[in-house]
């Protein structure tokens, strides 16, 4: 086939100058860029052409290049084929799905669970589902970007309380009424815990819908890894919605919304998310169950983790490095500038360690950071390894 004719610029209304706004960002130090992974996840990999060791993952417990893990996809894929062919509603939920969704509610002590093709997809849809346009949804200030968003897509009024304050939200509260409270169980860039059992509190007596997205604590937190919710003690709180996924701890890839079943049939019947999207494929939903019954199981990798983390904050310590307060596998360093962010994070990959720098607009303006991970497949060198990289960064202030 001919290939059509080059036309010029047709005159008229100028284009938005990208490359202009691209280049502005790099002047800012906020550039995004992407790296080439070429081995599975796991501490010791090759990015880039380059062998580093890495803390930057989500995998916490070490299961997402799990062989058990890896071969239960194969074998679902024999047993099930790959593609869901459709979404939940149409034909695409199969056995698979919904024995996984069984096994998550059992696993967070809720009636049911309802999957999620991702996270973000899945407080999309929670929050559209339950909070109308003009309805007043509070949020922490540094909850997850799709918690934000679902409130935007919902119309919803989003206000914001201070960072992990009960207090703050509940004083503020007294001004009018919410349809709905979101908070991270542990914050994302952070590393640190929201006070559920006030929040709970402040929630119960407001009528508010309390939507916990524990997608760092599931896993990591509580007995056998139940999460955030298991962690402070708090049993059966009314209005709770409990938000998972599956793409960190369990190593595999998607989400959860636990909680009654009539909220569970109401997001069935109105989260767009949930009914306009293809469901995943089966087989992940095999791999997640095997993923599911280790991480229950193996308390050892929540103990490897305790360790490393104690080792972490206390070598830190030592060497006087300001970690964020955080008992999480995010142990965040904070650097300030974007600049300073990015220029530690070069340094800690010359020596052979990555840790990616988080900088504005995920985190706010002046706390760019680099945002430590611990996972139980690091062994006590690997922190070690770390300490020592980490004392050599320059510490003066950037010009
Ligand atoms: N919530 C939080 C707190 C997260 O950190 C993330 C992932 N970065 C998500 C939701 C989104 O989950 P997913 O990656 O499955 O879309």
């Amino acid at each position: 086939m001919a290939a059509p004719a080059e036309t010029g610029p047709v005159g008229g209304v100028a284009l938005p100058d990208l490359a202009g706004d691209l280049a502005a960002l790099r002047q800012a130090h906020r550039y995004r860029a992407r790296r080439l992974l070429e081995t599975p996840q796991r501490p010791r990999a090759r990015i880039d052409g380059r062998e580093v060791l890495s803390f930057c993952s989500n995998d916490y417990l070490g299961l997402a290049a799990h062989p058990q893990v890896v071969a239960a996809v194969t074998q679902g894929a024999a047993r099930w084929g790959l593609g869901s062919g459709a979404a939940h509603l149409v034909t695409g939920h199969s056995g698979a799905h919904q024995a996984l969704e069984e096994e998550l509610a059992d696993f967070v002590g809720q009636p049911r669970a309802l999957l999620f093709s991702t996270g973000y997809m899945a407080n999309l849809g929670v929050i559209a589902a339950l909070a109308g346009r003009g309805e007043t949804v509070w949020q922490d200030r540094l909850n997850h970007a799709s918690l934000i968003d679902g409130a935007l897509l919902a119309r919803a009024r989003l206000r914001r309380y201070a960072h992990a304050d009960a207090a703050d939200l509940a004083r503020r509260l007294a001004d009018g009424g919410a349809r709905l409270i979101a908070t991270d169980g542990v914050f994302s860039m952070d590393g640190d815990l929201a006070p559920l059992p006030t929040l709970a509190e402040v929630a119960a007596g407001s009528g508010a819908w309390l939507l916990v997205d524990d997608a760092h604590g599931l896993g990591v937190l509580g007995d056998e890894g139940r999460g955030s919710l298991a962690h402070w003690g708090l049993g059966a709180v009314p209005g709770l919605i409990l938000m998972g996924t599956l793409g960190k701890a369990f190593g595999t890839f998607g989400a959860f919304v636990a909680g009654p079943h009539a909220l569970i049939e109401t997001l069935i019947q109105r989260a767009r998310s949930y009914i306009y999207t293809t469901a995943p494929p089966p087989a992940l939903a095999e791999a997640t169950r095997v993923a599911l019954a280790i991480a229950r199981r193996e308390d050892w990798r929540r103990e490897r983790l305790g360790e490393l983390i104690a080792r972490l904050r206390a070598g830190a310590a030592e060497l006087g490095l300001p970690l964020a307060p955080s008992q999480t596998p995010i142990q965040p360093l904070i650097a300030g500038s974007a600049e300073r962010a990015l220029d530690w994070s070069r340094r800690l990959e010359e020596a052979g360690i990555l840790v990616t720098a988080i900088r504005p607009p995920t985190v706010p303006e002046g706390a760019a950071r680099l945002r430590i991970t611990l996972s139980a497949a690091h062994a006590p060198d690997d922190v070690d390894r770390l300490l020592e990289a980490l004392a050599d960064l320059p510490r003066e202030a950037m010009p």
